[in-house]
């Protein structure tokens, strides 16, 4: 949930602003209940590969210690949530939060075997970033209402939610994860 990524942005997703209310009510449902929170971001060197000046498919977008790359001001990060970079090397393309940054262990460390998560794009950042959590065989839950695709081409959006579904993703909305939060606290 990056500048660059919302409306205004370098490379912005259509209402990817529109999210920001939906993930802040599970962010503080999360809170509420003590569970861990995490953010990942791109965090791109200024010659990234993936943007057009190298041959890439992106306009320059999310580079590091610019206020592109910055979260969006709306969004609801609370002290002890856990930042994860990537894409923070030249020649390293990186949509899953899980390449390259130790995701996998921290989460682990955790003792997670449950993940909830939402964010841009659907079609790429999100979309790795749950194919990866299934194949480390993480449940997995992406909040529909919390996601927005960038759509290079029509249907990637609904595409890569029924790629997600074949991988054993569960879809679901931010007040069905509130409730499912708030209905299990002891
Ligand atoms: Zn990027």
């Amino acid at each position: 949930m990056q500048v660059d990524f919302c409306p205004g942005g370098t490379l912005a997703v259509k209402e990817g602003d529109r999210v920001v209310p939906g993930l802040n009510r599970v962010i503080e449902a999360f809170e509420h209940r003590g569970l861990p929170i995490f953010f990942t971001r791109d965090w791109h060197p200024a010659d990234h590969i993936s943007f057009r000046s190298r041959g890439g498919t992106w306009p320059p977008h999310c580079v590091q210690k610019t206020p592109g790359a910055e979260f969006h001001a709306g969004l609801k990060i609370p002290k002890r949530a856990v930042i994860i970079s990537k894409g923070s090397s030249s020649d390293v393309e990186a949509y899953s939060g899980f390449q390259g940054t130790g995701l996998e262990q921290r989460l682990r460390g955790l003792n997670v075997d449950e993940i909830f998560l939402g964010g841009l794009a659907t079609d790429y950042c999100v979309r790795e970033t749950t194919l990866d959590a299934r194949r480390a065989g993480f449940s997995v839950t992406v909040i529909e209402d919390c996601a927005r695709a960038v759509e290079v081409g029509p249907g990637d959006g609904q595409r890569a939610l029924a790629e997600m579904r074949r991988a054993g993703a569960r879809l679901s909305t931010s007040s069905e994860v509130v409730k499912l939060l708030v209905s299990t606290q002891q």
